[in-house]
């Protein structure tokens, strides 16, 4: 089903099977869980525990951390246990490549400290040992409780099915292109991983997929694929989606898409965060990406136009800056103390052709003069103007506004 006209919510979400993360539950219906991944060395515990908790500071609900040799596989244990010391519940995933096997069967300690473990069943063994490798990640799994995603990805798809689908697709009388024919391996790639994890022992409500490839258009076609062959909670992200805007858009118009048609338990925005850019911005475009659906809501969303001709001075640009930054600042506190504030719309506006009816639509809004000519900004509270705020304080003002509103509306 697609929704067609304006006005419409989302569609159904996709029935899928509950999966027990630790403390979170993802699929079932159970709301859209985001995640995200640290990029430290994970053998380094001090910074992959901090970053660990700076990723769900910022709202990650689940982190994953590579485990690719055996320093890391020791430092998983301390890592966890530091985390949960300083007071974070946030299920930590171990990434396997390639030795996971291996890491899991020789370090129990990391097998048991870890939530769940992600594996790609593209690169677990070389030729026949493929299969072995694969099933003793999944006894692990079994032998630990944990559940697994099984990920694959198509920069590392298991090249024995597709050189078989491939060989197949030349025999017929209609040969598909080759692309379909990689898509259609990524399914079966993480299908038959998934019937196989199940024959060792794996129970059904411990497995999540994932197929991620690097443009939009085979994203969402792959994962409509997926979504109509199985009822597996679903991983949803657009891998190696680039730096800054690029990145940003396409990871959102890919999510955007299935998320609207009911696809996805769990997403993923994977920037490649510019230097010195906190890795914690993956975190908040993909909570923006699920609030701008109306999926979940995370943290109160300032409208603001984007000024035109109209607007004479930079005043209305900073004002709108200053309210997001000193609305951002405050939401830890507020967040406590004020149940329900992430609900909070606030509208800055830049002058009387859209300022005011925008406003009325906002809890707290207001339209600045434009020109500033007259340096006047009437502020509305519910729909009702009940301000007009002049002057050099006019700012701190507005703010002190919002502030009472939100004691008033959200406090016990
Ligand atoms: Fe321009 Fe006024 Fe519209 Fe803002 S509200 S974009 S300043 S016309």
């Amino acid at each position: 089903k697609t929704t067609g006209h304006a006005g419409e919510g989302p569609c159904a979400r996709r029935r899928s099977v509950p999966v027990r993360v630790g403390n979170v539950v993802m699929g079932g219906g159970h709301p859209v869980v985001v995640q995200s991944m640290t990029n430290t060395e994970t053998a380094d515990v001090e910074a992959t525990a901090r970053q660990v908790m700076e990723l769900a500071e910022a709202g990650s609900e689940l982190v994953r951390v590579t485990v690719n040799h055996e320093e890391a596989a020791r430092a998983v244990p301390h890592i966890v246990e530091k985390v949960r010391e300083a007071g974070y519940e946030t299920p930590i995933v171990g990434d396997f490549h390639y030795n996971g096997h291996l890491l899991l069967t020789r370090y129990p300690d990391c097998a048991r400290a870890l939530d769940k473990y992600r594996i790609n069943p593209g690169n677990v063994g070389p030729g026949a040992a493929q299969d072995d490798h694969f099933r003793t990640i999944v006894e692990q799994a079994i032998r630990w409780g944990k559940p697994v995603r099984i990920g694959v990805n198509w920069g590392s798809l298991d090249k024995q099915l597709l050189a078989r689908l491939m060989d197949e697709n030349a025999r017929l009388p209609k040969p598909r292109s080759a692309q379909d024919v990689v898509l259609a391996a990524m399914v079966e790639s993480a299908l038959s991983s998934a019937r196989a994890a199940e024959s060792y022992g794996l129970a059904h409500d411990r497995i999540v997929l994932s197929a991620k490839v690097s443009s939009v258009p085979e994203l969402v076609t792959v994962y409509r694929k997926l979504a109509a062959s199985c009822d597996y909670p679903l991983h949803l992200g657009l891998t190696e989606a680039g730096m800054g805007t690029k990145g940003i858009v396409a990871s959102s118009a890919a999510l955007a898409i299935l998320l609207w048609e009911g696809i996805g338990d769990t997403i993923r925005v994977s920037l490649t965060p510019r230097p010195g850019e906190p890795r914690s911005e993956e975190v908040r475009v993909a909570q923006q990406v699920l609030q701008s659906l109306g999926l979940r809501t995370f943290t109160p969303q300032v409208s603001a136009c984007p000024g035109c001709g109209r607007t004479s001075s930079t005043f209305f640009q900073e004002m709108a800056q200053a309210v997001t930054e000193h609305i951002q600042r405050r939401m830890p506190q507020w967040r406590r103390r004020y149940p329900g504030v992430e609900t909070l719309r606030v509208a800055v506006m830049g002058c009387v052709v859209n300022g005011p009816g925008e406003s009325r639509h906002a809890d707290v809004g207001i339209s600045l003069p434009g020109t500033f000519e007259e340096p006047a900004a009437p502020v509305y509270v519910d729909g009702r103007l009940v301000t007009t705020l002049r002057g050099e304080r006019l700012v701190d003002d507005f703010l002190a506004i919002l502030q009472r509103y939100v004691e008033q509306r959200y406090g016990a």
